[in-house]
């Protein structure tokens, strides 16, 4: 991933020239909601109380460097990852078994399940499933005997809640913008050119995945308007890029949708005796909306599910007839564990998700090594290396948690192992850490520049509409399946998390090389 020519990359700024970068990046950042709501830490609330602020969402300030071959590669393989996780979603039984090896040790599983089989016994009344997927890598270099070359490998594949979409078309513009206003110097301008940039549509592409599932759900048998429901968290400083998203929906779909947090679900939504999920937004109390599909931008968290109650309402949804995005089975599908029995060398797993052996291969390329923590031969062999500081240093521990700030990373490990009852151990998998090439870029955030060493994680969106089918006699069927779409987030290479709204990283777009 060596920058042409030597040049320095990114390249050096005189201070009138990052004068010039930097107020184009917040006002362009500010005029087109590339924007969160300000932290408290950054802005309190005593001085923004009716929370009318907005900042700058943290942005790198350069395009970064990004292999065209691991970009092409991260694309192409999005479809086949779509059928994959679509076909595990479908699979209740497999699910089943991952299930019980984590029920007894993983609380919020367990929890997940039980709604599942909750409304399994009732019976389900929905048969479409809709999947805004986001698979995400890292480039490594892989050294097969005496050469090395570029590939990418997947850090966790998301199944609920895959965020960015929204922000991710917006920085891919604004670089874009900087490059056409010229605020890259002309040392770059063979690197950072029009055609190393890459656009990422996923605003538009997520959002007419949302507009399909409307569409496939049909007419509303009681003459009810129809709508999408996003379920979001409250307060929720990413709101824009999730308003992105909305207002894509209206504006290209003529689909209406409204945004109802996760705490008030009983008391502003109600399941009729068809099981039609009906919704009176607030504002407007003689209205009631139709939901056809439920995009869950809440949920994946047990700090969502605070009071009891919380799990009825997941219940409530699961079991109307609403589309959901994700079901409860696509949710659990998305578990670390599962990521990791795919990836356990010679398993006949993805053989029996992916028929086609070309597909599973090119899949099988990008799994790093992970490893459970059981009492299997190979889980007892993982439990060593977790145990020792110096073998630990080249891994990660994660427990079966999305959100981010949920990792023990490298030499943390042994204590934290050795604080955990080792009953509990095969709640969490041993990966690999991936270390790729060092890079360099700027971050701004929070209204100051950082400079130094970075990281890249290449998020690639799909989208996947399908019919589950009736188990025994029906495997179901794909209905659509669509790449969607990229997010590029950039990290200070001293820090292991790369979440952005866990105030770890940047949004960034590729520059292609
Ligand atoms: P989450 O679902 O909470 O986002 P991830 O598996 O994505 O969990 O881990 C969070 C972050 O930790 C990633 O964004 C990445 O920066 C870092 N990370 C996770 N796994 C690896 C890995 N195998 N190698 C290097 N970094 C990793
Ligand atoms: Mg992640
Ligand atoms: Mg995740």
């Amino acid at each position: 991933m060596a920058v042409p020519n030597d040049a320095q990359y990114p390249p050096e700024l005189s201070p009138e020239e990052e004068q010039y970068l930097l107020t184009n990046v917040k006002d362009w950042s500010i005029a087109h909601g590339l924007a969160v709501r300000p932290a408290p830490t950054f802005v309190s609330q005593e001085r923004d109380p009716s929370g009318v602020l907005a900042t700058t969402a943290p942005v790198t300030l350069f395009p970064s460097i990004f292999p065209r071959s691991c970009f092409e590669q991260g694309l192409a393989i999005q479809k086949a990852y779509n059928e994959l996780y679509s076909a595990i979603a479908r699979d209740e039984e497999w699910i089943k078994g991952i299930v019980e090896e984590l029920a007894p040790i993983d609380d919020f599983v367990e929890k997940l399940w039980n709604v599942h089989l909750e409304v399994k016994k009732e019976g389900y009344v929905q048969d479409l499933s809709l999947g805004l997927f986001r698979s995400d890598y890292m480039v490594h270099a892989n050294t097969d005997s005496d050469k090395t070359s570029l590939g990418i490998r997947q850090v966790e594949f998301n199944t609920i809640a895959s965020s960015f979409g929204g922000l991710s078309s917006k920085v891919s513009s604004m670089h874009r913008h900087l490059l056409a206003i010229n605020a890259y110097p002309s040392s770059s301008s063979s690197i950072i050119t029009e055609n190393a940039l890459r656009q990422s549509k996923a605003t538009s592409s997520l959002a007419k995945g949302l507009a399909a599932a409307h569409s496939a759900y049909g007419p509303s048998r009681n003459k009810h308007p129809l709508c999408v429901l996003f379920v979001v968290q409250d307060p929720e400083r990413n709101v824009f890029d999730q308003r992105h998203l909305e207002y894509a929906v209206l504006e290209e779909s003529g689909v209406r949708s409204f945004r109802l947090p996760f705490h008030r679900i009983l008391s502003d939504s109600k399941v009729d005796s068809d099981r039609n999920l009906l919704y009176t937004p607030p504002s407007l109390p003689s209205m009631t909306f139709e939901v056809t599909t439920i995009y869950f931008r809440a949920g994946y968290s047990p700090d969502d599910h605070p009071r009891p109650e919380d799990w009825d309402a997941r219940r409530h949804l699961e079991r109307s007839r609403a589309i959901k995005c994700p079901s409860i089975l696509t949710q659990l599908a998305g578990c670390k564990k599962v990521q990791q029995v795919l990836a356990t060398p010679h398993s006949p797993h993805l053989k029996r998700f992916l028929l086609d052996e070309s597909v599973a291969s090119h899949v099988l390329e990008t799994f790093a090594p992970i490893y459970s923590l059981d009492e299997s031969k190979a889980g007892r062999e993982a439990q060593k290396l977790a145990r020792h500081p110096d073998s630990a240093a080249r891994y990660v521990l994660k427990p079966q948690r999305e959100g981010g700030g949920n990792n023990i990373y490298r030499k943390a490990i042994p204590d934290f192992l050795e604080k955990t009852p080792q009953k509990n151990w095969p709640a969490y998998i041993l990966m690999e850490m991936i270390e790729p090439p060092p890079l360099r870029n700027a971050i701004l955030r929070n209204g100051e520049v950082q400079k130094g060493g970075v990281i890249g994680e290449l998020g690639v969106y799909g989208v996947c509409l399908w019919r589950n089918g009736s188990g025994e006699t029906s495997k179901g069927e794909i209905l659509e399946n669509w790449e969607a779409g990229y997010l590029l987030r950039t990290k200070g290479d001293q820090s292991e998390e790369g979440g952005v709204a866990a105030g770890f990283g940047a949004v960034d777009s590729c520059c292609l090389v």
